[in-house]
């Protein structure tokens, strides 16, 4: 995977964040504040405009990018935490002009500790890490395997996000509402289905 195909899978959240903005801010009305499918529409395109800007050199640069414009742009909490999973990933794969396998499930598991070290959710406290921890298990899972490694990910983080439905969040906005939250999919949960769904996108297309 090369420079053009992280520009692609940026390109890829982007359209589809837009598409799914308002299902993303009704999950944050019913257990949040409303505002993370404006958040994260505005971040990637945000994302986009940088990238167009300023072409990264390498998939390294490119995430660190997204990352850091992601911080700038996005308030709340999803702006810093996302901003830290593409930051660490592109720290993980540093100036290798192509990313293996391997080397994106490193990368992936990277941005999950960075998720966690900021953030401090473990899994079951009904945030984003409930989608980006068994994404990130079965990424390395079906690499080692010889299976559709972005395919698995993208599954598994679907199956993570809808399993955050009973879930009483433990961190988070949504926290405050001890156990009224239960009972609603978590927004960030959806959020990293739908990025992993734009990795799987890329892939293929
Ligand atoms: P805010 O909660 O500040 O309005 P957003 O609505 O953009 O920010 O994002 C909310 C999402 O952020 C939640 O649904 C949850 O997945 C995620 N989140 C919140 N706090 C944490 C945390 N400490 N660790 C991991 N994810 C978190
Ligand atoms: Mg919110």
């Amino acid at each position: 995977m090369d420079t053009p195909f992280f520009t692609a899978w940026f390109e890829e959240i982007t359209d589809v964040v837009a598409v799914q903005r308002e299902h993303l801010t009704e999950l944050d009305a019913a257990i949040g504040d409303a505002d993370h499918g404006a958040n994260l529409d505005r971040g990637f395109k945000a994302v986009r405009e940088a990238l167009a800007a300023k072409p990264p050199a390498s998939p390294g640069a490119a995430l660190v990018l997204a990352g850091s414009t992601l911080i700038r742009k996005v308030g709340g909490a999803s702006g810093p935490l996302y901003g830290t999973a593409f930051r660490e990933m592109g720290k993980a794969v540093g100036d290798a002009p192509e990313v293996s396998p391997e080397l994106l499930a490193e990368a992936l598991a990277a941005a999950l500790a960075g998720v966690q070290k900021l953030g401090s959710a473990e899994e079951g406290d009904k945030t984003m890490v409930d989608a980006l921890a068994p994404a990130v298990r079965a990424f390395s899972q079906a690499v080692r395997d010889g299976g559709d490694a972005p395919e698995a990910a993208a599954r598994a983080a679907l199956e993570g996000a809808a399993a955050t439905i009973p879930l009483t969040a433990r961190k988070g906005r949504a926290s405050y509402l001890g156990p009224r939250s239960a009972g609603h999919e978590d927004p960030g949960a959806a959020s990293t289905a739908l990025i992993l769904e734009a990795l799987r996108a890329t892939g293929t297309r």
